[in-house]
């Protein structure tokens, strides 16, 4: 045996010694979840029954994507060749920035944002600017067009955006594909269903457009992993050099198709989510607490220095909420997921109790 001449392991690139670790709290998740703008109840029963019927031998198959991605460029309105499924948005992030950011390239990012896109931009050796947006946390549509430089390579946008539920304006996003023309604009289109606008028609008429959805949210697959990313062919062939063949696996392939049927059941839960959102932001401003208005499964609350006790408090009353003041101007701030009515009526019991005990009175005011 060959004796061994250092403890150390090898070095990885200079690039992920200089990235940050990340974890996020998925631990000890047993009670309601609305910390993670997941579907808080269930995927369609059509999904179930085809998980009931997939076959020990058909597991044995390497995953088969193309099909898949025809079915679903055809309910999109779009090509084969303009569709690419990946496993979760968050590879569709990953394999897009892999593609496209060079070193000397900046990647244009509105913040707050959804966390990974700098995660994914640290592992490449281009650079993240970033436009910080107002205290109302509106789109900073303005000062992001002013950014814009020629070394602009991507621009990331989620929309409507986590964790504000802010919306950019669709003749906005035109306009920022229009003024960096040399640069892909994503736009992550992960809380879609909520919202109910979205720039998909743009794609294969504005070329440097790329829109993602994901099938964690709305559908309730989060577990399944499976995102899209579309764009126009020329950028999807790119896409495909980077993207795994195998990454989406067969499971999630097999249940897409009757997910997106399931029209009934999607239409359904959006509207729960909706009705119930009106509900839990009245409960808000009776509770006197501040919030930002939102178009997504969420809503972005204003705790101050307390923030920690009030997540602390809501978990002890049996409801997780997510602590965002660790994102760029958002310290004090919390982001809770809309769930349906039946479930967001037990979490206004849980807020007034923990209001009323963080304002010291142990009882409501
Ligand atoms: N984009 C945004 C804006 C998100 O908030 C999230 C998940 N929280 C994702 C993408 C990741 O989605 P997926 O589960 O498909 O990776």
């Amino acid at each position: 045996m060959a004796e061994a001449i250092t403890t150390a392991a090898p070095a990885p690139r200079a690039r992920v010694q200089a990235m940050k670790e990340y974890h996020p709290p998925l631990g000890s998740r047993d009670a309601l979840r609305l910390d993670f703008n997941e579907n808080t109840l269930a995927c369609s029963p059509k999904v179930r029954e085809t998980l009931a019927q997939i076959s020990a031998g058909s597991l044995t198959r390497y995953p088969e994507r193309e099909p898949v991605e025809a079915i679903v460029a055809a309910k999109l309105g779009l090509n084969a060749e303009q569709v690419a499924l990946t496993n979760g948005v968050d590879e569709a992030i990953h394999v897009l920035f892999e593609t496209f950011l060079d070193a000397g390239d900046e990647l244009l990012l509105p913040v707050p944002t959804y966390t990974m896109y700098e995660v994914y931009a640290s592992a490449t050796d281009a650079r993240a600017v970033t436009v910080q947006a107002d205290d109302d946390l509106q789109f900073p549509f303005e000062r992001l067009l002013e950014a814009i430089t020629p070394r602009t390579k991507m621009i990331a946008i989620a929309n409507p955006n986590s964790p504000s539920g802010s919306v950019a304006a669709r003749e906005q996003i035109l306009e920022l594909a229009r003024r960096a023309p040399g640069a892909v604009l994503l736009v992550d289109e992960a809380y879609f269903h909520f919202f109910g606008e979205t720039v998909m028609d743009c794609i294969g008429s504005v070329p440097n457009l790329v829109v993602a959805r994901t099938f964690s949210k709305a559908y309730g697959l989060a577990g399944l992993r499976l995102g899209l990313l579309a764009g126009q062919a020329e950028t999807m062939r790119w896409v495909r050099r980077v993207l795994s063949p195998y990454s989406v696996n067969s499971l999630a392939l097999a249940c897409l198709p009757p997910a997106m049927e399931d029209t009934a059941y999607l239409d359904w839960y959006v509207g729960e989510v909706v009705a119930a959102r009106s509900k839990f932001e009245a409960a808000l401003d009776a509770a006197g607490v501040r919030r930002w208005p939102s178009r997504a499964n969420f809503v972005l609350v204003e705790i101050g220095a307390r923030h920690a006790e009030f997540v602390q408090l809501m978990r002890a009353a049996g409801v997780l909420v997510r602590d965002r003041s660790s994102d760029p101007g958002c310290d004090g701030r919390v982001r809770i997921t809309i769930g349906t009515r039946e479930q967001m009526t037990g979490a206004i019991v849980a807020l007034n109790q923990t209001m009323a005990a963080l304002r010291g009175g142990g009882k409501e005011q």
